[in-house]
């Protein structure tokens, strides 16, 4: 049983993605000036410069646009073999995660991925993403 990952850092641009997280929903910063979805959360839109926003909670669907797996040096707290992926999300915003219950040699571009929640440390959970169900 491996431990906990650590968790995350939180800034005020960010902490909504992480307490969406705790709720287990998957959310974005959408710019109320101009409609836009911006990931990874920031103050400013980079489309309008418009500093007003809105949370959009997201399907959690995607695809897989790349993958690597690290391999040294490890990082404290976090359990090796990760595969890192990004992912293109349905609704056209890309994110980088973990993709799991899958091996390294099955993953291919464009398969259809899904978010799970993960637990980590102080009561944050980390969306992370696996093969779809369908
Ligand atoms: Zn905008």
């Amino acid at each position: 049983m491996s431990e906990l990952r650590p968790a995350p850092w939180i800034t005020r641009d960010s902490s909504f993605f992480w307490e969406a997280a705790k709720r287990c929903e998957l959310v974005a910063q959408r710019c109320t000036g101009c409609g836009k979805l911006r990931q990874p959360p920031r103050p400013m839109c980079p489309f309008c410069n418009s500093v007003e926003r809105e949370e959009q909670v997201l399907s959690g669907k995607g695809t897989v646009y790349t993958w690597v797996m690290p391999r040294y040096p490890a990082i404290p707290g976090f359990e090796d073999g990760r595969i890192v992926v990004v992912i293109d999300l349905a609704e056209g915003i890309r994110m980088v995660s973990n993709l799991c219950d899958i091996a390294y040699e099955d993953v291919t571009r464009e398969m259809c991925v899904e978010v799970f929640f993960e637990e980590a440390q102080d009561g944050f959970k980390i969306p992370l993403f696996r093969p779809a169900s369908v």
